[in-house]
């Protein structure tokens, strides 16, 4: 009745009918291009940020060290690395088994960049191509002011692949030193040169390679179908509703009909209208009507351009953005919180914490103690001396001014330094240190072996807050040496 409404209706009819049914309707396209502006501002403007004095994320290996959300961890703070690698990795699994390949279609940065170059600077600025919604069509290259226009396009994508660059390498070199060094590139050849083969791989990628990266190159496509399972949100062709374009599985899918008349004859409440709107728009260049497919990226533009063909006919999109439950079997919802989804968040969060409590245990100066290569010294009054090298790093903000004690053993006193020590932030000071006890000092104690002493270190200025607690050996000569000594 609706189809047969639908079919004799005047063009004007129909098209009130689709501006009724669109009304208010925001294609995902719309909605990605939205989301593309946030993450780049967000990406761009990060590395400029401080909180305390440090970034929130850089990861300097000219400086050995780690900033994250404003605290400085130096490279032998970097225990709390694997905490971060299981975040990235059970986020990348969680967010798979939800949104399926959301990260392709939303804030992948090949994507970001296809979609600038493609449809913002071949399509819109310089209509090298006809319409975004036609990206099988490549332009006609014969014509001269298609080549010039490709020039064109080549130039202004190659000065943003140097911006995109130089917006990387931020996350390793601090902006404000990235510029200095960018200025010499006979002193730092290391970074100018990844630096500009960078910007050359982009060039060539978006430009040559293009969303061949995505179904070849990528690792990403080959782990994410293992973790889908039927509540997955995916682009999800109806073939209920729409009519069973293809037949078999996998690779052996073959298509059926490619003409409307085909089909209805096949099966007459089909409502695919084989537009082929889906097929042109898709950046892969696959039918989405064949099901789950590796080449997929979740840019939704086959549901916008499904939404757009059905909505005239007041009928809503065959592609949704849903799960194989809901869209492709009709067997019910889509199931968000599902026990496996569950179990990944109660894992992430887990790790979240642990996390926190390993951050906040971040001491606020590093201590290093190495012994000398001498075990001990016995002076002829019968002193027994230890030496030592500590190396303190101050890892706070500021200046502080450092000493020690030892906290363990009163027969045991500090020889050298006699006074406290300033060490400026963010830097390294190496004090050689003598421990001493003498004969008396010494009488209970066995001789010939370590003892075990805590050296508890702190800044004079703030001791509460910059303290660390180190253990040490003390060595003693043999009992017969201390003997003969004390007589
Ligand atoms: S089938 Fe193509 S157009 Fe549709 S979401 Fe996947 S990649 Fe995008
Ligand atoms: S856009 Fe919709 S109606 Fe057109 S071919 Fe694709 S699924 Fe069928």
């Amino acid at each position: 009745m609706e189809a047969a409404a639908t079919q004799n209706s005047t063009p004007k009819a129909k098209k009130n009918m689709a501006k009724e049914y669109l009304k208010g309707w925001v294609p995902y396209r719309i909605k990605r291009y939205w989301f593309y502006a946030a993450v780049t501002v967000m990406v761009m403007v990060m590395p400029w940020i401080k909180i305390g004095g440090h970034h929130i994320f850089l990861l300097s290996f000219d400086h050995k060290k780690l900033e994250f959300l404003g605290v400085q961890f130096d490279m032998q703070e970097l225990y709390l690395m694997p905490f971060l690698l299981m975040l990235l990795f059970l986020g990348i699994f969680a967010i798979t088994t939800v949104g399926g390949r959301a990260w392709c279609g939303w804030a992948c940065p090949q994507t970001i960049f296809r979609v600038i170059y493609r449809d913002l600077i071949e399509t819109k600025l310089l209509h090298l191509r006809k319409t975004i919604k036609n990206k099988q069509k490549e332009p006609d290259m014969s014509k001269p002011e298609n080549k010039v226009k490709k020039a064109i396009a080549i130039a202004l994508w190659s000065l943003l692949a140097f911006v995109a660059s130089a917006n990387f390498f931020w996350y390793f070199v601090p902006p404000e030193e990235f510029f200095v060094y960018i200025q010499n590139p006979a002193e730092h050849p290391i970074l100018f040169g990844f630096f500009v083969g960078t910007a050359l791989f982009l060039i060539a990628d978006i430009i040559f390679i293009k969303e061949n990266f995505c179904i070849y190159v990528c690792p990403y496509s080959r782990v994410q179908s293992v973790l889908y399972d039927d509540d997955t949100l995916m682009a999800v062709y109806d073939p209920i509703r729409g009519g069973e374009i293809y037949e078999g599985h996998g690779n052996e899918r073959h298509k059926l009909y490619s003409k409307k008349k085909e089909l209805l004859a096949a099966n007459p409440n089909a409502e695919c209208t084989t537009c082929e709107s889906c097929v042109s728009v898709c950046p892969t260049h696959i039918d989405i009507r064949k099901g789950l497919q590796l080449e997929c990226i979740n840019c939704l533009e086959c549901v916008d351009a499904c939404t757009q063909v059905m909505g005239a006919l007041g009928k809503p999109s065959l592609v949704q953005w849903s799960s194989e439950r809901e869209t492709m079997r009709h067997e019910g919802k889509t199931r968000i919180f599902r026990p496996k989804v569950i179990a990944y968040f109660a894992v992430l969060t887990a790790v979240l914490v642990a996390l926190f409590v390993m951050g906040s245990k971040k001491e606020h100066m590093l201590l290093n103690i190495n012994k000398e290569g001498r075990l001990y010294k016995i002076t002829p009054e019968g002193t027994i001396k230890n030496a030592y090298l500590f190396l303190f790093e101050n890892t706070d903000t500021k200046r502080h001014t450092y000493y020690f004690e030892i906290e363990d053993n009163k027969n045991i006193r500090i020889l050298q330094p006699k006074k406290p020590f300033g060490i400026n932030a963010g830097r390294k000071k190496r004090i050689v240190v003598v421990l001493e006890a003498d004969g008396a000092l010494a009488k209970g104690l066995k001789g010939n072996r370590p003892i075990s002493i805590t050296i508890h270190a702190y800044a004079t200025d703030a001791p509460k807050k910059v303290t660390v607690l180190r253990k040490a050996s003390f060595m003693l000569p043999p009992e017969s040496l201390l003997k003969q000594k004390r007589k």
